[in-house]
């Protein structure tokens, strides 16, 4: 940490401005660093570059991708990222990884993964930032996508475990949803949720390779079928479901093509700008939410009041909404109070 902070210290605002711009990768991955540091002199030297740096974003396609374990998110990251370097692009990769905030390890950073692009000149890769609420986290990722596309990179995949609420929180970031599957769709259709499915733009079926084709075909069609009795996770545009092989590179091609085609329509259609307005808009009242909550929560009268209001309510003394009401009183009272003192909301 104190190594962390040190080397932090050694750059200026204008140093990682210039080293981003010129696309240095060992800068751009010290000012990831400086985002996701706690420390309020980092918060604002990171706040004051992305302000910076702002005009220069918003020019990449950003692309989710979820899947459980195993279901391929990294075999198919490296095989999509290498060859759109090798056409030219530079491609980013980050991670949104909720496991991290529960367990010390996470699923998606454990292992070795996308050996041969982390080793691409044009490729970046960030694991996803540990500790703290998927929220906190989600707000890294978001400012770390910007830091990327003001380094000049052209895509943006950004991963995430298919194990919960991550899915909703990177589709709200990302342009273009990816959903990788595997074959065996009689089990996993009981058990898959709707809702994961209706915020995919496209479906894969991965590892259809050997003799797994034939089944993979005919899961696609599965998919096919129910994807036109769901609702479109973008208006407009009709989700499909794909075959391909992310060990082999077969169907690759194919997608890229499928999310150059959905950037072009959408563009024309003016969706793709209004999405990414709403994103913004969502972000910023999703951060107004989580201070409230946790000023809320951490306030000290609120959390004194608690238990006597928790034991009234179950004695059937209070309603629920007199409960609340009597909590939310506390809480502004005591705000108000701070604030007459000279003390700012804040420091709860
Ligand atoms: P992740 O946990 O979703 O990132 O999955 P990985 O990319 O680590 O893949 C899990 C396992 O499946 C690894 O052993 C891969 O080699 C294997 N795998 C991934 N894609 C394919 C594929 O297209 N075909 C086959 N046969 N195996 C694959």
């Amino acid at each position: 940490m104190e190594t962390q902070v040190k080397l932090l210290k050694s750059f200026s605002v204008d140093d990682y401005e210039r080293g981003i711009l010129q696309g240095n990768r060992t800068i751009l991955a010290k000012a990831i660093t400086l985002i996701e540091s706690n420390l309020p002199a980092h918060r604002e030297t990171a706040q004051n570059l992305l302000t910076r740096l702002l005009p220069k974003t918003g020019r990449s396609i950003r692309i989710g991708i979820t899947g459980v374990p195993g279901a391929g998110k990294s075999t198919f990251i490296e095989s999509i990222g290498s060859m759109l370097c090798s056409l030219g692009y530079r491609v980013a990769v980050l991670a949104v990884d909720p496991s991290s905030t529960r367990t010390k390890g996470s699923i998606l950073g454990d292992k070795t993964r996308m050996d041969s692009l982390s080793r691409n000149p044009y490729a970046f890769i960030r694991p996803s930032p540990t500790g703290g609420t998927l929220g906190g986290i989600a707000c890294k990722t978001r400012e770390s996508i910007l830091l990327c596309e003001a380094a000049c990179y052209d895509v943006i995949l950004v991963e995430t475990v298919g194990v919960g609420q991550s899915e909703v929180t990177v589709r709200s970031m990302v342009d273009f949803f990816l959903l990788i599957l595997l074959t065996g769709a009689g089990d996993e259709l009981q058990g898959m949720k709707k809702g994961v499915m209706e915020l995919a733009d496209a479906i894969i079926i991965n590892k259809a390779d050997g003799d797994n084709k034939i089944k993979a075909a005919a899961t696609k069609a599965e998919y096919n079928r129910i994807l036109h009795f769901l609702k479109p996770s973008t208006p407009g545009w009709i989700s499909k479901a794909y075959t391909c092989s992310a060990l082999e590179g077969e169907g690759i091609e194919e997608i890229w093509s499928e999310i150059k085609e959905f950037r072009q329509n959408t563009i024309s259609s003016g969706f793709f700008h209004e999405r990414r307005k709403k994103q913004k808009l969502d972000w910023m009242y999703s951060m107004v939410h989580e201070h409230l909550k946790s000023s809320f929560y951490n306030n000290p009268a609120v959390q004194n009041s608690i238990p006597e209001i928790e034991q009234s309510i179950s004695k059937g003394l209070l309603t629920a909404t007199m409960a609340a009401e009597q909590l939310l009183d506390i809480f502004e009272n005591r705000t108000k109070g701070m604030a007459l003192d000279g003390y700012s909301t804040q420091t709860d």
